[in-house]
């Protein structure tokens, strides 16, 4: 195996600083999903690097709900995360959820007040983001600034004991309403949500904000390197203060560039659109950029884990092409996959004129070319086949390697077959080709006659018939953050992402429990679909075989 030595991205040179100089003895990262939706691609690259950090460096890291929202979360999005982040292959430390620190937040929001450093506001949403100013203009000091700290204690209890409506009243820090960074300009702390929550139930009414939990949450876990997003850099001060102010675990934050991809979509809020305006089967439809979407679509966690590796770690944003994403894939698929023939729509039938009648030739053929001695599957051969219509062609150019009238191709694994004889329907139509097989050209048996072309075939007494669900990108626009003003994202869905077709297998294919995406020869690869059953098998279309890609 070639080893290069890879040159450490910044959060590797950071975490082997604070290692080498004491800061830390051991790291402990989090994930911090909100449980408002499934994982998407932009998660995996988040996770990759979390776990990833913490195995190269003897770490831990910890799985931490988000779940401050309680209006749009659930439970049933929780245990998703886990199966998607379990999938991967990775394991949690520990199971943690901000609502599990919902008392120690309120315990320190009230030693906020009794320092004066958080007052409750009476202002409307709209008074306060109003008076929050620009980031030319200060902002302004609300009327109830200046409350007493008494008053502002009791009030904050009373919001708390669900003595307000919702909106009616906000906690906000005093720290400075001219302050350069807008976050800084007295930051909401908590406002009155009367919902019930997954875990919480009813216990509580007001919900603490994401500036207000994160760091707090990180600090009680002894997270040593918090890692995000780089739309979270203006938030970072605010975390330190917020940690320094209540002189608890100095854990830090590091941003790094959220992943972005062509013809791809990754905001939860518009993936829960897809869904729930039915333009998209569920969550989990292959076309979706979701973890549980690309799994029913056939791509492996190996393949997403090797993409994450190729992209890095960076600290500007970048659209990243889908096609590595793809080339990752059949990268993986091509070592492992298992090789069946397969015959799509509209095929050809084949005859071979020569053959003894009802006879039938079992071939032994590997599942995988790169181990010709490996594992095998037996392949029937008869005299009347099914070929793919594309490949022959009558009026063939001298460059067509496939069958053509008085052509010899070889039908793989097989014998080499001369067509003799095109059979048409009343709408010339070609629905039947006679051929002629060599016998002589049998693989094994000492002459080998090689010829330009080979093609993939199954036997129509032996083939299954299954449906084919070809997939294409759900969207046709590659950068969709260039979506026009007036026009909507769905406007950009891809009328052709999904088309169902018919196929033909050879039998051995419906056997396969390999698990993994299996290769149909020479087309692409395909995954067993959950929708598939015994009667009715569906396969997903996972990746075509080829592409002129090729990464850097
Ligand atoms: P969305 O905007 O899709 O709702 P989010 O950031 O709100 O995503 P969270 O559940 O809060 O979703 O994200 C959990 C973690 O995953 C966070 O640390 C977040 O920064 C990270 N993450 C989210 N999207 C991406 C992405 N596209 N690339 C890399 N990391 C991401
Ligand atoms: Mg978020």
């Amino acid at each position: 195996m070639e080893e290069t030595v890879k040159k450490l991205n910044f959060l590797e040179e950071i975490i082997e600083d604070d290692l080498k100089s004491g800061k830390c003895s051991s790291i402990l990262t989090r994930f911090p999903p909100e449980p408002n939706g499934y994982l998407h691609l932009g998660h995996a690259k988040s996770l990759c690097i979390n776990f990833g950090l913490a195995q190269k460096y003897g770490g831990k890291t910890n799985l931490r709900y988000d779940d401050t929202n309680p209006t749009k979360e659930d439970t049933e999005y929780v245990d998703a995360i886990k199966e998607d982040i379990k999938w991967l292959g990775f394991q949690w430390e520990k199971e943690c959820y901000a609502s599990d620190y919902f008392q120690q937040l309120y315990d320190w929001a009230e030693m906020l007040v009794e320092r004066g450093l958080a007052y409750v506001d009476d202002q409307t949403q709209e008074q306060i983001s109003e008076g929050r100013g620009t980031v030319e203009k200060p902002g302004i000091e609300s009327p109830w600034r200046n409350r007493s700290v008494e008053e502002n204690l009791r009030l904050l209890r009373e919001m708390k004991d669900g003595k307000y409506a919702d909106g009616e009243k906000v906690l906000r820090a005093k720290i400075d309403m001219a302050h350069p960074n807008m976050m800084f300009r007295d930051p909401i702390l908590y406002r009155i949500k009367h919902a019930h929550h997954h875990r919480t139930g009813d216990k509580w009414c007001i919900y603490p904000m994401y500036d207000y939990t994160h760091g707090q949450c990180d600090s009680i876990e002894n997270i040593t390197h918090s890692i995000c997003t780089l739309e979270f850099d203006v938030h970072r001060p605010l975390y330190d203060w917020f940690i320094q102010t209540l002189g608890i675990y100095p854990s830090h934050q590091y941003e790094f560039a959220r992943l972005n991809l062509t013809y791809t979509l990754m905001s939860k809020r518009k993936l829960l659109e897809l869904v729930q305006k039915g333009l998209v089967s569920g969550w989990d439809d292959p076309r979706m950029p979701t973890l549980c979407g690309v799994r029913r679509r056939g791509y492996t966690a190996e393949a997403l884990k090797m993409f994450c590796d190729k992209i890095g770690v960076t600290k500007h944003d970048q659209l990243m092409d889908i096609q590595l994403l793809e080339w990752c894939v059949r990268q993986d698929l091509n070592e492992r996959s298992n090789r069946y023939m397969v015959v799509s729509d509209d095929p050809i039938k084949l005859t071979v004129t020569n053959w003894p009648a009802g006879v039938t030739e079992w071939f032994d053929c590997p599942l995988n070319p790169s181990d010709p001695e490996g594992a095998k599957r037996k392949v029937p051969f008869t005299g009347e086949l099914l070929i793919d219509r594309a490949d022959f062609m009558e009026d063939a150019p001298n460059k067509f390697f496939r069958l053509k009238p008085d052509g010899e191709v070889r039908l793989k694994y097989t014998y080499i077959v001369k067509c003799n004889e095109i059979v048409k329907d009343s709408d010339g139509k070609v629905v039947e080709l006679k051929c002629t097989y060599d016998p002589s050209t049998r693989p094994g048996n000492g002459e080998w006659r090689s010829v330009k072309g080979t093609i993939h075939w199954v036997s129509t007494r032996y083939a299954k018939e299954i449906e084919l669900r070809q997939y294409d990108r759900l969207f046709t626009l590659a950068d969709m953050s260039q979506v026009p003003e007036d026009k909507d994202y769905k406007d950009f869905l891809n009328p052709q992402s999904l088309v169902v077709e018919k196929g033909w297998c050879e039998p051995a294919m419906l056997e396969d429990n390999s698990g993994i995406a299996v290769q149909f020869e020479r087309v692409g690869y395909y995954v067993k679909d959950s929708d598939s059953t015994l009667e009715h098998p569906v396969f997903n279309k996972t990746v075509a075989l080829k592409d002129s890609y090729k990464p850097e």
